[in-house]
């Protein structure tokens, strides 16, 4: 069970000799959570007493639960494990007091003459075995507590109270949205050992008991909560609650917000784990907070498989909310080279989602240039079957995630033909293409790659006009270049395409001040998500000193040693007539910043000419704004 998954004051109870140290201690010590014997918060006076001989009354024992109970406050967050006598109802009141819906008892029941022979066995306690039966006398066996049988050993009786508490306690954790993403994440989080809420919209007809089939499909799932009524849901989830949406963008996040702000309550806390646009999750924040909620944007990346195996998790939004799920994220998240999760709060407002979209933009032109490589291949010729060779030789030397499942696309078959040939040359988005480009341009940031990409896709939808042209217009040719020029060309074009990525999120964040740590985000990118690679574990050293790639020695040599070869590429793509935005576009920019002199005088100048829009003078650094009757 995962530690947080006992984020409750555990108490356990029984008379002396019932094993509750022992029992306690082992039972901590699995849930990761602190352990405290009430026996070591006596005050003087009661230890005295027992060494005596003599019993406790109510009014000595009343300083020494108040002493528990104050320590059960201090652990109310994370949860501990108190093992304490506790044997009239009366203390169990006063220990528990305001904090009872987050204790769970645990009576540790046995015979008379089973802890006799215990205790007779005992060496140096302060409590001696004749003083059992008052012990028993006293004893008011709880109610409300898991009773646990003593025979068993301790390795079993915890195993037992383990799987008793997680049977009656509630959800910790809720997912709404059983479609891919959902259904991935649920089993994730069920896996770690989190008691989780499952829930579906129902449909009439259409989309009925989704969760419970899908509980009942999932054997990690068997201690999870299902249900297709949002109130029921929402009633069996822990207070603070704490919400995963695992829903489509927009609209659908919207409707689930309406109706979830009908039944939680104040405090509770909604993580949106979807491709959400940033300034929705931005407005989503305030009104949340208006109704008394808690907001968290969330990037999540890796797709199916990441989402169940371990995604990578971008969040942001109120750091207080965020730190009470911080545990169940990281729990999830992928884990880097370190051993350490691939999530860290991206900083305030809808950064998470911000630096989510810029990944998956970045995503864009890292598949372009695979497509592009490919293409340039094809075109001398190469089998499916030559171009995976290839490929597979440029992993060995700089690997990615991309590279590899292009490895993988390139050799699968279906019968005797290749699948990817069957596929029909026309690549869909979801729009965070679109999003990012429009936040390029309002960002003023030059990251040219990522529009490059997604007007490349929006191309390859136009089939039928390009069918009619290809018969107008003359043919392309081989590209005539060398599988090493490619793979340079590959290399420098992909420094160019992380370079502005990063860029661009320093550029975007320090417009919003959210103090993003580029470093980090380029970690939690080196596993658990689409565009992990080794190129990318060397950028996180590199993103802890300069927000720019490319003002760094190694990679400005990297960039020196690989451009001779792009630029043969670019030229030899348009002389062959082959279309290849991105790895034209990567060259064509480090011309554009490499450049201290540029034609944008000109610009200013046919400005000043038309508009009277003014210019500034080269000779001039007030930066005084000049204008010219032409
Ligand atoms: P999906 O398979 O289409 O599932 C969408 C879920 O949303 C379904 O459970 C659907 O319920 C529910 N839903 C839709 N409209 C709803 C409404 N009005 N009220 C309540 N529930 C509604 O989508 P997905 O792939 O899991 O993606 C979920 C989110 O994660 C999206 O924002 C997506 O962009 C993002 N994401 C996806 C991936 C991926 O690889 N798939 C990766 C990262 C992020 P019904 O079944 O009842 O319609």
């Amino acid at each position: 069970m995962a530690a947080s998954a006992m984020g409750r004051i555990i108490f356990i109870m029984g008379v002396s000799g019932s094993g509750k140290s022992s029992v306690g201690k082992l039972l901590a010590q699995k849930c990761g959570i602190p352990f405290i014997d009430a026996d070591d918060h006596h005050p003087v006076a009661n230890i005295e007493k027992m060494s005596k001989g003599l019993p406790l009354n109510d009014s000595d024992r009343e300083p020494w639960l108040d002493t528990l109970r104050s320590i059960a406050e201090e652990h109310k967050e994370g949860g501990c494990v108190i093992a304490c006598s506790a044997l009239k109802e009366d203390y169990r009141v006063r220990l528990t007091g305001s904090l009872a819906s987050q204790v769970q008892w645990i009576y540790l029941k046995g015979s008379y003459e089973l802890i006799y022979q215990r205790m007779q066995q005992r060496e140096n306690h302060f409590m001696e075995a004749k003083m059992l039966q008052s012990q028993f006398d006293t004893l008011e066996e709880p109610k409300e507590a898991i009773t646990i049988n003593i025979k068993e050993s301790p390795e079993t009786i915890v195993n037992n109270i383990k799987s008793q508490i997680k049977r009656v306690m509630k959800a910790e954790i809720g997912v709404i949205g059983m479609g891919v993403m959902g259904r991935s994440l649920s089993r994730n989080l069920a896996g770690r050992g989190y008691k989780v809420g499952l829930y579906n919209r129902h449909v009439d007809d259409k989309e009925e008991n989704i969760a419970k089939d899908f509980k009942a499909n999932h054997n990690e799932l068997s201690d999870s909560l299902a249900f297709d009524d949002l109130q029921s849901f929402v009633h069996a989830l822990e207070v603070p609650r704490k919400i995963i949406l695992m829903v489509n963008a927009g609209a659908a996040v919207d409707a689930v917000i309406e109706e979830l702000g009908q039944v939680m309550s104040e405090g509770d806390i909604v993580v949106d784990g979807g491709n959400s646009h940033f300034e929705d999750t931005n407005s989503r924040i305030e009104s949340m907070r208006e109704g008394g909620f808690h907001f968290i944007g969330t990037g999540v990346s890796g797709g199916e498989e990441g989402a169940l195996r371990g995604p990578s998790i971008m969040p942001s939004g109120n750091k207080e909310a965020y730190d009470k799920i911080q545990n169940y994220l990281e729990t999830i998240a992928a884990k880097d080279s370190d051993g350490r999760p691939c999530c860290t709060y991206v900083g305030q407002r809808g950064s998470g989602h911000f630096v989510k979209m810029i990944h998956n933009g970045i995503e864009y032109a890292e598949m372009q240039l695979l497509g592009e490589c490919y293409a340039v291949l094809k075109s001398q010729g190469l089998s499916n079957e030559e171009i995976a060779t290839t490929f597979e030789a440029w992993m060995k030397e700089q690997g990615s995630y991309l590279l590899g499942i292009t490895v993988d696309i390139l050799r699968k078959k279906e019968g005797d033909g290749y699948v990817l040939d069957s596929i029909l040359d026309k690549a869909a988005n979801k729009g965070t293409g679109k999003w990012a480009t429009a936040a390029i341009a309002d960002s003023g940031e030059p990251a040219t790659m990522i529009p490059a990409a997604l007007f490349a896709r929006y191309l390859s939808f136009f089939k039928d006009k390009r069918m009619v042209a290809a018969e107008v217009f003359s043919a392309g040719k081989a590209v005539d270049i060398t599988a090493v020029q490619l793979k340079e060309a590959y290399q420098f074009s992909r420094i160019i395409n992380h370079h502005q990525g990063f860029s661009l999120i320093a550029r975007v964040s320090e417009q919003n001040n959210w103090k993003v740590n580029l470093s980090e985000i380029a970690r939690i990118w080196t596993a658990g998500c689409i565009i992990k690679s080794d190129f990318m574990k060397e950028l996180v050293p590199v993103l802890k000193v300069s927000s720019s790639i490319l003002m760094d020695t190694k990679w400005q040599e990297q960039i020196k040693n690989t451009y001779a070869s792009a630029q043969a590429v670019a030229v030899a793509c348009l002389q062959a007539q082959l279309h290849a935005p991105c790895l034209i576009e990567a060259v064509n920019f480090f011309h554009g910043i490499k450049t201290a002199d540029t034609s944008a005088n000109l610009i200013q100048a046919q400005r000043d000419y038309f508009g009277a829009h003014t210019y500034k003078r080269r000779n001039d650094p007030s930066g005084k704004s000049y204008h010219t009757q032409w």
